[in-house]
């Protein structure tokens, strides 16, 4: 990040480059209409819900229809628009019109309408239509400069956010109450939105992995799990801390607690370039099994994170994949004992050659609040 907070500019031409070099690996197909619109963000800038790109060699064009104009223009990869009612037909007219001969297509998020329509326009113009899954995907989880800012910022406002919530956080108040609370502070310390609906539980309620927050008044003594995130400049946090509220934790908190922080701190501790994600998984696992606890480990133990809150690589047992130089991802063991409680501690991870920087810096104690 500059000096003065602005984010690193994003190099457009150098993702297109990159693209069109997979795709050349990849297959045949002289031409790549992009069409999950996260994807179309990533290669042209655009935030739109209705856009696609159109890759033919190094050079992209968006396409998108009247009310994204102006965005389309000053996105800032300098692409030609094109503005069409029905995006996916002028996309693939672009794309034929450049006398391609294979289209490649994104099978992972095209409805069987939308690809029936491709199609169709495709065979018009005696083209063919090529499948194609985790193209852009599986560049977009090396993160740039100006990703890793825009990462960091988001965590940052996550970070002070909780920092504030814990000190006002008190035994009467409903779970419901301390997600709306949290998500007032995201917003004013600079995110644009949350990242995700914030997932506030307590006692009982923590033993569910993912719990939505509910009437459910805070007791002395209980477990709070919080996991949330801030989203700023279209990227993800993902953050979850385990506290106890009103007073000093129990032996049996405290021990289940020491796991899930043994098992995240071990998997930190391996997370590097070039590691497989299975084999991190495994090293969470590890821990939580020499303690008696791995049946309670229900869960994958992280995820890529960008401008979506999951992405590439899933890490949980048995993926397939390594880690590659700019990975963002979290580590996010955690311990359900249905009926009682649950402890999970997640932190939002930058990984390159030369350092793993958490991203997340936020106490990871067992911490009484209130
Ligand atoms: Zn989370
Ligand atoms: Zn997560």
């Amino acid at each position: 990040m500059t000096a003065d907070g602005a984010l690193a500019p994003i190099d457009f031409a150098d993702r297109a480059r990159r693209l069109s070099g997979l795709l050349a690996a990849d297959g045949s197909a002289d031409a790549f209409v992009v069409t999950d619109v996260v994807n179309v963000r990533w290669l042209t800038g655009l935030s739109s819900s209705n856009a696609a790109a159109v890759l033919r060699d190094d050079d992209v064009t968006v396409v998108t229809d009247a009310r994204y104009v102006a965005q389309a223009e000053s996105a800032g990869s300098g692409a030609e628009v094109i503005v069409g009612r029905s995006v996916l037909a002028a996309a693939m007219k672009a794309a034929v019109e450049g006398r391609a001969q294979r289209v490649a297509v994104e099978a992972d998020t095209l409805t069987l309408a939308e690809f029936a329509l491709l199609q169709e326009a495709a065979s018009a113009a005696s083209v063919e239509v090529m499948r194609t899954t985790g193209l852009v995907e599986s560049l977009r989880s090396a993160k740039d400069p100006g990703e890793v800012d825009a990462l960091a910022t988001a965590c940052d406002i996550s970070v002070r956010a909780l920092s504030t919530l814990v000190g006002e956080v008190a035994v009467g108040m409903t779970e419901i109450e301390v997600a709306r609370r949290l998500e007032q502070l995201l917003g004013r310390f600079g995110a644009e939105d949350r990242a995700f609906p914030s997932i506030v539980a307590t006692g009982p309620n923590s033993a569910v992995p993912h719990h939505d927050p509910t009437s459910r008044r805070i007791e002395n003594g209980d477990i709070l799990k919080i996991d949330f995130g801030a989203r700023a400049n279209g990227y993800h946090a993902d953050c979850t801390r385990t506290f106890v509220v009103g007073s000093e934790p129990s032996p049996q908190q405290q021990e289940v607690h020491a796991a899930v922080a043994a098992a995240a701190a071990a998997a930190r501790s391996e997370l590097r370039v070039g590691v497989g994600v299975a084999h991190l998984y495994e090293v969470a696992r590890g821990v939580l099994e020499s303690l008696g606890l791995a049946e309670r480990f229900t869960h994958g133990l992280g995820h890529g994170v960008g401008l979506q809150i999951h992405e590439a690589p899933l890490i949980a047992k048995g993926t397939a994949g390594t880690i590659c130089d700019g990975s963002v991802v979290t580590i996010e063991p955690g311990v359900y004992l249905p009926g009682e409680f649950g402890v999970r501690i997640e932190d939002t991870c930058h990984v390159t050659t030369s350092a793993t920087t958490i991203l997340t810096d936020f106490p990871r104690e067992l911490a009484r609040i209130a």
